[in-house]
């Protein structure tokens, strides 16, 4: 009976990849297998240094950083962090956290992992996309590691002013203090997976990590989706 109402949902909703459009079979979700095959992987995870790592080195104290994918101006798996981020589709958020975090933890990653924290939006930002996308994807994660996530621990002080056409040391600066901790007693020993859809120059990470850093005696590990393609280097 599920699966009769599952095809005839499907009849109105064609259940598509989203990445390279083709219908999907009845056990896939989202992306089809060739596509989850393809996943442009960072594996820095096996790598002892890497560009994630190297954003934040001298900067910050990070136990691990982990991204999925390589996120290109003109690929395919683009159209993921896209629809994630502005069509709604947290859902798509949330089972990539979980692919995600499955290699990961095969590869016996996440292990010590106590909390997970995303990275907040702005309350109107949030309220007018109804979603933080972040959060999506670190319920994702939390599914496969049994471990909680704390949505408000974090907390947006202001919201930034477009940073398009900044330095890096100025994005630095307007993000630097944009956050703070809300349940510092939360955080206390613990190691704390910060988690973000994108990384690109790590400024905000990096304020976040700063901002839990301060507030107590925590360890952080950084986990994003996608890393923007200037990184790999
Ligand atoms: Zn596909």
């Amino acid at each position: 009976m599920k699966k009769q109402i599952g095809n005839i949902i499907d009849l109105f909703y064609p259940r598509t990849c989203r990445v390279c459009g083709r219908m999907l079979l009845t056990h896939e979700e989202f992306l089809c297998l060739h596509c989850i095959h393809n996943i442009p992987r960072t594996d820095f995870h096996k790598k002892e240094s890497h560009p994630m790592e190297q954003l934040f080195r001298g900067k910050i104290d990070i136990q691990d950083a982990y991204a999925f994918f390589y996120f290109t101006q003109h690929g395919d798996y683009r159209r993921l962090i896209h629809n994630i981020k502005y069509k709604g589709e947290k859902r798509c958020g949330k089972y990539l956290g979980s692919l995600f975090a499955s290699e990961l933890l095969k590869e016996g990653k996440l292990q010590d992992i106590d909390i997970i924290a995303p990275v907040p939006l702005h309350h109107s930002r949030e309220r007018a996309r109804g979603y933080n996308q972040s959060e999506w994807v670190a319920k994702g994660i939390a599914d496969v590691i049994g471990k909680e996530v704390y949505p408000h621990l974090l907390c947006r002080r202001k919201k930034n002013e477009s940073q398009t056409h900044k330095s890096l040391y100025e994005r630095w600066l307007n993000t630097h203090s944009a956050f703070y901790v809300q349940e510092t007693s939360k955080i206390k020993d613990k190691h704390i997976l910060l988690v973000d859809d994108v990384v690109t120059t790590g400024a905000t990470l990096l304020a976040c990590a700063e901002a839990l850093l301060k507030s107590g005696n925590c360890k952080i590990s950084l986990l994003t989706l996608a890393i923007t393609q200037q990184n790999n280097k």
